[in-house]
């Protein structure tokens, strides 16, 4: 037999975890976190930076077109009777009032003049000084506490400007009151000279309704540099940046501020801060009344863009202090949304990229997946295949060794039917002679019943045909069952009465066993013993066993053979032939094919061999033993027929 092709140690299939390529990691790298952190915050302060760029340029912008706005509002309140002065010169009163011989009805009149016009145009007041500076008509001049006639203003800059021929405008607090105002004086000339000088003083209250213009906190400082107007109070009357020491003396001389102390600016500010603004930071102090709390004041320190503006005519800047902190908030904002944005689109980024990642790694493991799968495919064809050769290899083993049995068996049962037929030759003798008496018989009645027929007694003829018929049925029933032994048949098992088949191998042997004086013990009975085998087979086997027995028993005294059945384990059927022969011989080799004691020409050495061939093809067995009281038993274990019990107990 071939042996079956087992693979080659080196095709052994991988394991499944070598062929996927090793899972990469999907923790981000913190090199690229980095990066990614980097960007998102230069994105988020660009953002900011543009923002708050853009948002200063909306400031100026929006600054810009505030300050003219209240620039023109300014410069009507101021210009609007800057011009009153130069017309006072016009009128007699005024000139008579001036006149050295002078007389208390024209420095009345003038004050009447002054005190009509002060009151149609709305100024706080509108007066007259003398060369000496002393205040000859005012348009107050009936008002007890507050008129000006009288009052020395020699000190004023409008007065000494307007001695000088020219026209004088400033800011200046008033002295009686204490009030704010802008001055504007114009020389009197009486002829060539100047007598005197006219001054209006126009005020400015109006303005503190105007910063709401500005929407900011705002200033309005003099040419001095010194705060005049302001949104905000603790503003005013302080010097934006230190006052020359000059200056102070002017100031102090003049009374501008009507002699209080100028205090130093929260900051230092730049008071023309040029187009791009000057951004300082600063606490501002309580708003001033009447402006909102909201739009121009601020509480906390803040950072503001200062931008400036010239009022032309009056000499004065005007500055905004526009807040930064909503434009920064807002470029925050902007920043804060820039880099969320920023952040997003590289997680965004990102995610595609690890999807792409991923992706792609499937797609490899799906490759190398589908290069094993192409491999464990050839493999398995290629084992199929060496499985296919073998199996077809084997089946041809098998069927030879099916030929090879069936040959065998064929042998086997040649075999069988040669041993038969030895037997049925040396039971000739035998047979002739049991045949022989019967022929003679019927020769010799038929030759009777002819004389007797010729002789017309047709009785006896017919008394002798029916001895004839019963010695030819007698004759019969001793051909059949040689027949039946003689017959090749396959070995068919079926259920087999085994004292049937006892009582067939005894008639056969029964000419052998009474002329050597053989007493037979067969204590079969019918219908008791049903083994599962065939029943010429076990005739045969029966006859063998039965002649060795006679044979053994050749020379013994007392020829006995008896022959039984019991029941077996295992419901099987027990069959034993004893004798009373000489036993067994000692050799182990019984049942060897050609094992014989027996002289040449009178036994072969098959019978026990054959027997038990018989015997083991229906499942059942042989063997032998010495009896303890002399002579042998051979006993024929047999399965019992399906649905038959065992035999009954000896006893029953
Ligand atoms: P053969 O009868 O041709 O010798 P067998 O196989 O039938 O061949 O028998 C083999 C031998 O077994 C016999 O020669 C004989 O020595 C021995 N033998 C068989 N049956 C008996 C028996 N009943 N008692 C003693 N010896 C026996």
């Amino acid at each position: 037999m071939t042996t079956p092709a087992t693979p080659p140690a080196t095709e052994s299939a991988p394991p499944a975890a070598g062929i996927l390529p090793p899972s990469r990691s999907l923790s981000p790298n913190p090199f690229i976190v980095a990066v990614i952190l980097l960007l998102i915050g230069l994105i988020g302060f660009g953002g900011y930076r543009a923002s708050e760029y853009q948002g200063m340029q909306t400031l100026r912008t929006d600054a810009g077109h505030r300050l003219d706005l209240f620039a023109a509002a300014v410069d009507g309140i101021v210009n609007r009777y800057a011009h009153i002065p130069a017309t006072i010169q016009l009128n007699e009163e005024v000139l008579g009032a001036l006149h050295p011989a002078r007389g208390t009805a024209s420095v009345q009149a003038a004050n009447r003049f002054l005190q009509h016009l002060n009151s149609h145009i709305g100024s706080i007041a509108i007066f007259v000084v003398d060369e000496r500076g002393f205040v000859i008509a005012s348009s107050n001049w009936n008002d007890p506490d507050n008129s000006f006639v009288g009052e020395d203003l020699s000190f004023r800059s409008y007065f000494l400007e307007g001695l000088a021929g020219r026209v004088g405008r400033h800011f200046a607090i008033g002295i009686t009151r204490g009030e704010p105002g802008y001055f504007v004086s114009h020389p009197i000339r009486h002829g060539n000279r100047v007598v005197g000088v006219a001054v209006i003083k126009i005020s400015l209250a109006p303005l503190d309704k105007a910063w709401d213009l500005l929407g900011a906190p705002a200033l309005i400082s003099d040419s001095n540099g010194v705060v005049i107007l302001s949104s905000v109070p603790e503003w005013r009357y302080t010097a934006l940046s230190p006052l020359p020491l000059d200056t102070r003396v002017d100031i102090s001389m003049s009374r501008l501020y009507n002699g209080g102390p100028i205090g130093d600016f929260p900051v230092s500010v730049n008071a023309a801060p040029g187009p791009e603004g000057q951004i300082v930071h600063m606490k501002l102090g309580t708003p001033p009344p009447g402006v909102a709390r909201s739009r121009n004041h601020v509480d906390a320190g803040g950072s503001y863009l200062v931008h400036g503006r010239g009022l032309q005519d009056v000499g004065w800047r005007l500055l905004i202090f526009s807040d930064l902190r909503p434009v920064r908030a807002q470029a925050f904002g902007h920043g804060a949304l820039a880099a969320v944005a920023t952040g997003f689109v590289l997680l965004l980024l990102l995610v595609v990229a690890q999807r792409r990642r991923i992706v792609r790694q499937k797609l490899e493991a799906k490759e190398l997946l589908e290069q094993a799968n192409a491999q464990l495919e050839s493999k398995v064809a290629r084992r199929t295949k060496a499985l296919t050769d073998t199996n077809a290899r084997l089946r041809k083993e098998v069927a030879e060794r099916q030929q090879a049995e069936q040959t065998l068996r064929a042998a086997q049962d040649e075999l069988v039917q040669a041993a038969k037929l030895a037997v049925l030759g040396q039971l000739a003798a035998g047979i002739t002679h049991e045949l022989a008496q019967p022929l003679g018989a019927v020769r010799t009645l038929s030759g009777n019943a002819v004389e007797f027929m010729k002789r017309g007694n047709l009785s006896t003829v017919e008394q002798n045909l029916g001895i004839i018929a019963r010695l030819a049925d007698q004759m019969g029933r001793i051909i059949t069952p040689l027949k039946t032994f003689a017959r090749k048949s396959p070995a068919i098992p079926a259920p087999t009465d085994v004292a049937h088949a006892v009582g067939a191998a005894l008639f056969l042997l029964d000419q052998r066993l009474s002329t050597s004086g053989v007493t037979v013990d067969n204590r079969c009975e019918a219908e008791q013993a049903i083994a599962w085998c065939d029943q010429n087979r076990l005739e045969q086997v029966l006859i063998n066993l039965i002649r060795n027995a006679a044979d053994a028993m050749a020379d013994s005294e007392h020829k006995t053979l008896t022959i039984e059945a019991t029941p077996g384990t295992d419901g099987s059927l027990e069959l034993s032939i004893a004798d009373t022969g000489c036993g067994l011989p000692d050799a182990g080799a019984l049942f060897e094919p050609f094992f014989t004691t027996k002289p040449a020409g009178e036994g072969l050495g098959l019978g026990l061999a054959i027997s038990r061939d018989i015997v083991r093809e229906f499942g059942g067995d042989l063997r032998a033993e010495n009896r303890p009281e002399g002579g042998a038993r051979f006993i024929l274990n047999l399965p019992a027929a399906p649905g038959e019990n065992a035999l009954p107990d000896a006893d029953q």
